[in-house]
């Protein structure tokens, strides 16, 4: 099994709080497009034959592109690899360029699940983040999916707004609920370095909310979900069961995949390795046959640290069946403490972390680190 991750890095205009690669220059798109076409080519032995089972469009903003962008890297992939395996094809897109018309294009291209980010459902706080769509937006852009018989949606939320009160964070779970989607990620906002909205709390034009407003909030995300039928399957991701994200579990479960674009990570179970996040350094040298990227050989406490702090990421936990014996001693003598105050719990011989410790997760899963 393996997954490829292709990233888009262009967004019509940049949101306050993002973190993320992303650029404006739109007039880039189609020669990025050929640069994608050219990188997979160049790169199609890195998967070393294993079956594709995942694709994902992530940004950035994907749906920057149009049916026929994003056609153009499908066929390049489809040349490359067989997809007789491929279980998910994910977009992720922006509310405000979803239309029929360009869901329709997408699923004939086989697109199978769209990844929309949301955040609110408040036009107030919309504005505020710098997003582009509205409340109206997004519902509808939702519903045109269903239209065109795409019903494996999913919809990122905010937490921990400055200015989100209770009753708007009600507002939001209770839409979302409500508007047939199978899949929700939902992260706290956090104040990336650099960011506008980070120079906004250094100048205390903004009033961030504390961590126990943030760990509230998590836990009233987490009991409305839970009882809307969603399974908390992963600390920022809940699902319908069925419905979780095959691509993103990949990661979680260490399965291998190609990063093809600006600023993309791959994985090969001994290397990280992850392109310039500089879309001229990206371009010129995929053009020149001359890949800038860096990488990271995983030693064997990597590898270790690394297989700990994905798997206890998620509801299913650490597998200490599937761990050499020597390290299955090293996590239960590390846990012995926290299962006995119950920040651990152990279950059909899987050590995971309760839902009412995750907010310390972080803390927990560090300290079963070599
Ligand atoms: S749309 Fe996403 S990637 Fe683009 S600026 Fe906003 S948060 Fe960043």
């Amino acid at each position: 099994m393996a997954g490829i991750y292709i990233h888009i890095p262009f967004c019509a205009k940049r949101c306050i709080y993002c973190g993320f690669f992303s650029t404006v220059r739109q007039e880039e798109a189609a020669r990025y497009v050929s640069t994608l076409c050219t990188e997979l080519r160049q790169r199609k032995d890195y998967l070393q034959g294993l079956p594709v089972t995942t694709i994902y469009f992530g940004g950035g903003t994907p749906s920057r592109l149009s049916p026929e962008q994003i056609g153009k890297v499908i066929d390049e992939i489809r040349q490359i690899y067989s997809l007789d395996n491929l279980e998910e094809l994910t977009i992720e897109c922006n509310p405000d360029d979803i239309t029929t018309d360009y869901v329709s294009a997408l699923r004939a291209l086989g697109v199978n699940r769209i990844s929309m980010g949301v955040q609110t459902f408040s036009d107030d706080l919309l504005r505020f983040l710098g997003r582009r769509h509205t409340a109206r937006q997004a519902i509808d852009a939702v519903q045109s999916c269903h239209d065109v018989g795409i019903h494996n949606i999913s919809i990122d939320l905010m937490y921990g707004l400055p200015g989100q009160t209770p009753d708007i964070q009600r507002h939001d779970l209770e839409t979302a609920t409500t508007l047939n989607v199978q899949h929700i990620s939902s992260y706290c906002l956090s104040y990336e370095e650099g960011s506008p909205l980070d120079r906004m709390r250094k100048e205390n034009r903004i009033i961030p909310a504390d961590d126990d407003t943030c760990a509230a909030m998590y836990e009233t995300m987490c009991n409305h979900l839970r009882k809307a039928g969603f399974e908390h399957y992963e600390i920022s991701n809940f699902s319908l069961p069925g419905f979780h994200s095959r691509h993103n579990s990949s990661y979680w479960d260490g399965t291998p995949y190609l990063g093809i674009g600006a600023g993309a990570h791959s994985y090969n179970g001994t290397s990280r390795q992850w392109n310039p996040n500089n879309l001229d350094a990206y371009l010129q040298g995929i053009e020149h046959n001359t890949p800038k990227y860096e990488i990271e050989h995983l030693s064997q406490t990597d590898i270790y640290n690394e297989k700990i702090m994905l798997s206890l990421r998620t509801a299913k936990g650490l597998n200490l069946s599937a761990l050499p014996s020597q390290d299955r001693l090293l996590v239960l003598q590390s846990a012995e403490t926290m299962l006995k105050k119950g920040l651990l719990v152990m279950e059909n011989n899987h050590l995971s972390i309760p839902e009412n410790q995750i907010f310390i997760s972080d803390t927990i899963i560090s300290s079963l680190f070599k």
